[in-house]
């Protein structure tokens, strides 16, 4: 399996691996019981994946003479909420669990987000491993230790920065995932191109169609790369005080239309859409050169993602969420924006008049 160390404040003790392989759940099993000892282990899982993917899991840690089990929850973004982890809480004492256990969260980035939540609060805080079964946890939620449950006003209002103990990546899991899962994904992995540099840019669109057929050696090369992205930024800016940020790039503007479509655009179409929007600000503002947004904008439909705002979600109500936002930080509204490919900014404030101009040219 490659290895990607993260380490965080120079410390070792929070340190911890990211573990990448192909066909690799015996391995997985085995990282668990030397980096996480516990005298108990509790898999969360949506019941979905825990259909595919709990009982394999369940018999490695069993065969390995751990004491296992499965807590399964409803799973989608809608059982992401407060009433879910209590009753995963509330199921983890009816086994028997304390602070000798640890939680392995399996599964996409709901399982993800929910499991690093109820893991950094029961008992004040125990162990929990990643196993990402998501191309988007893979690349993206599984590293960082972010934890979030929503609210019903909005997406992961709630949550800590809890690091997990490794981070485990079997790419057979992405033989099952849906096609429109895997968009949610490609989006953050161009996300990456555009943010990181010309090299990663360029491998992408040479080998986007690799990626789309599923080719098993383009999974690699991708994943593994948007990893090392990832842990580099998360380990200079754990808590998302400056660097951090250039991962919202497409995110400011992806969120707004989510949310105003009523969660009905997925995640990667209102980021790609987020992404184009910023790009073609920072056409008008920065002088971004117009071969470099082409570039991003053409990547994005190679990955099957069209950045269009349906007619039917509506530009006032999107600038409306935007400036609900904006309060937070102050005055102005904060984007990420690119100079060129691979250089990010976060600019001080776009004009309302561009903001709008640009998501109308968005729409359709
Ligand atoms: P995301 O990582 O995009 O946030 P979710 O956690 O919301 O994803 O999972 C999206 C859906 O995909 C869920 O219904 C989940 O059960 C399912 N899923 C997750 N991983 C797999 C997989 N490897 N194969 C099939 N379905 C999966
Ligand atoms: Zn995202």
């Amino acid at each position: 399996m490659k290895k990607i160390r993260v380490n965080l404040d120079k410390k070792v003790a929070s340190s911890y691996e990211i573990c990448i392989g192909y066909d690799v759940l015996d391995r997985i099993g085995l990282l668990i019981a030397k980096n996480m000892p516990a005298q108990r282990y509790a898999i969360i899982t949506d019941a979905n994946v825990s259909s595919i993917y709990g009982g394999p899991l369940l018999d490695r840690l069993r065969a390995m003479g751990l004491s296992a089990d499965i807590i399964e929850f409803s799973g989608g973004e809608e059982a992401k909420n407060i009433g879910t982890a209590m009753d995963i809480m509330d199921r983890l004492l009816r086994l028997g669990a304390d602070r000798r256990s640890a939680l392995v969260a399996l599964g996409g980035g709901v399982a993800g987000d929910m499991t690093g939540f109820v893991a950094s609060t029961f008992m004040r805080s125990v162990p929990y491993c990643q196993i990402p079964t998501t191309l988007l946890a893979q690349v993206d939620s599984s590293i960082g230790g972010k934890t979030a449950i929503d609210l019903p006003q909005g997406k992961n209002l709630v949550g800590t920065f809890y690091q997990p103990k490794g981070v485990y990546i079997d790419i057979k899991f992405l033989d099952t995932l849906p096609g429109e899962a895997m968009k949610s994904g490609l989006a953050e992995i161009v996300k990456y191109g555009a943010i990181d540099s010309l090299t990663f840019f360029n491998f992408l669109e040479e080998n986007m169609n690799g990626i789309r057929e599923r080719s098993r050696e383009a999974f690699e090369k991708v994943i593994e790369n948007s990893c090392r992205i990832k842990k580099g930024i998360v380990e200079i800016d754990e808590k998302e005080q400056g660097l951090r940020r250039v991962l919202n790039f497409g995110h400011t503007i992806g969120h707004a239309v989510e949310a105003e479509s009523g969660y009905v655009i997925s995640h990667g179409a209102a980021v790609s859409l987020g992404m184009v929007a910023a790009v073609r600000i920072s056409e008008k503002l920065y002088d971004l050169p117009r071969e470099d947004s082409e570039r991003i904008e053409r990547l994005l439909e190679a990955a099957g993602l069209t950045p269009h705002i349906p007619e039917t979600v509506a530009t006032d109500g999107i600038m409306a969420r935007l400036k609900a936002d904006k309060k937070k930080e102050g005055d102005v509204i904060r984007f990420v924006l690119l100079k060129r490919i691979g250089m990010p900014f976060i600019n001080g404030g776009v004009p309302e008049a561009v903001l709008h101009e640009t998501l109308e040219g968005l729409k359709r």
